[in-house]
């Protein structure tokens, strides 16, 4: 937890506190759960560490629980992770037996908690199956879908549907992702919190150290893209733009990320990038702790342009990171990213390396619209995706499904 609520009045204003004040009042005291697979790494940790202290905080009684899985486990579910968003896979029969078992040894211990919650939420496929190993529920369950599901892999979003269509509710993070449903559907696109070690302000002496530990020259322009190992990322991508756009003008680029503890697949691309890399020494690949959140801070405050050139992305944090740190930011163009960047405002918008390293080479030359761009980014995070929207969205949402029969909800 980075802020407590009156900390964030400072960059919001009062008004916004005060009306998520009133809005949990017709809550206080209900019992949350949140359920996801990884305590650290990728977005949806990264928001259920500042959400779950910040409900409790507006009296609700919030807790987050991860469940536990094998090595077969989490590969059946990279398996859902990359079919939703689009790949085709075929996952042996044996693979989902075995993801339905372990959410049933999970339940065995969860189960008493989340039976007795007011709400459950349960995050992403991993833990969609639990719904069904607690018959008493008495609160209502929501499903929160982090992925890009806009053109699914029809087989596996076949047998997912059958684990998440008996939940009270869905929320999916755009309108282009959210599937039929015979259940009420939300949509609220996540969010960062301003005052996290991520995205704080940092002191320049600080910035500077990041600079030196990782040998970055500061006489050369630099572009950065934080990543999980990720196919979906397109790192390679991204190496091919750099080394289009460096023909024409000096460049540095960092490839920073680190492995989320669901994701099996990250040492795989990890290599396949270092190959990429060919010991170029202006690549700078570099493998980060999970909880290095200050240098991703520092890297995201140090570098020219912000890159994340996604074929796939669900929302893309590493956008809103970058862009409330004043970068504007080109980035692939599918999904959250294309809530975030707007076209020649916030950044750009490619769909290949070349589009990439043109706007690359556009924005170096021409540092004016660099700056603007910036400006305008931070600004349209400060309106659209920090922590405080998303808190008023969640708890508009609980009430609306606690009294989604009645004429007239007093709030
Ligand atoms: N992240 C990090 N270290 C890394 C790579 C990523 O802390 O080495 C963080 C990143 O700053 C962001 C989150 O993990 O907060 C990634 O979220 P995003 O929505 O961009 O992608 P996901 O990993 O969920 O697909």
């Amino acid at each position: 937890m980075s802020g407590t609520l009156n900390e964030y009045a400072a960059i919001v204003g009062e008004d916004v506190i005060g009306h998520l004040r009133q809005l949990a009042r017709g809550l206080e005291g209900c019992k949350v759960v949140h359920v996801n697979s990884t305590r650290e790494g990728g977005g949806v940790a990264e928001i259920l560490h500042w959400l779950v202290p910040l409900k409790r905080e507006l009296g609700l009684d919030a807790s987050w629980e991860v469940i536990m899985g094998d090595e077969p486990f989490f590969h059946c579910t990279k398996s859902f992770h990359n079919a939703l968003q689009g790949q085709s896979v075929s996952i042996p029969e044996s693979l989902l037996r075995g993801y339905e078992d372990c959410n049933r040894k999970n339940a065995e211990h969860l189960r008493e908690q989340l039976e007795s919650a007011d709400f459950v939420v349960i995050h992403d496929p991993q833990p969609a199956p639990l719904l069904n190993f607690c018959p008493n529920r008495k609160g209502k369950w929501i499903w929160r879908c982090h992925v890009d599901v806009s053109r699914p892999y029809r087989p596996v979003w076949k047998y997912l549907r059958e684990h998440v269509q008996g939940y009270d509710a869905s929320i999916w993070s755009l309108a282009e992702f959210a599937q039929p449903m015979p259940h009420p559907i939300y949509l609220i696109p996540p969010s960062i919190d301003p005052l996290s070690e991520k995205n704080r302000e940092l002191p320049q002496f600080e910035v500077e150290a990041v600079r030196s530990q990782f040998g970055l020259d500061p006489q050369r322009p630099m572009i950065v893209q934080i990543s999980r190992f990720d196919r979906f990322k397109d790192p390679v991508g991204v190496i091919r733009a750099y080394k289009l756009a460096r023909k024409f003008t000096p460049l540095q680029l960092v490839l920073a990320g680190g492995g989320a503890t669901d994701d099996p697949e990250g040492a795989k691309v990890y290599a396949e990038v270092r190959e990429a890399s060919d010991n170029d020494s202006d690549i700078h690949v570099l493998l980060l702790p999970n909880d290095a959140h200050r240098t991703v801070n520092a890297l995201q405050r140090l570098t020219d342009i912000a890159v994340q050139k996604s074929v796939r992305e669900g929302f893309g944090l590493t956008v809103t990171e970058a862009m409330w740190k004043g970068r504007a930011v080109i980035g692939g163009d599918t999904g959250g990213i294309r809530l975030q960047v707007i076209n020649h405002h916030t950044g750009f918008l490619v769909n290949t390396p070349e589009g990439a390293a043109l706007r690359i080479r556009y924005l170096l030359k021409h540092r004016d619209q660099l700056e603007m761009m910036g400006r305008k980014a931070r600004q349209f995070v400060l309106e659209n995706f920090l922590l405080t929207r998303y808190l008023r969205e969640y708890l508009t949402l609980m009430l609306a499904v606690v009294h989604q029969t009645m004429d007239r909800i007093e709030l």
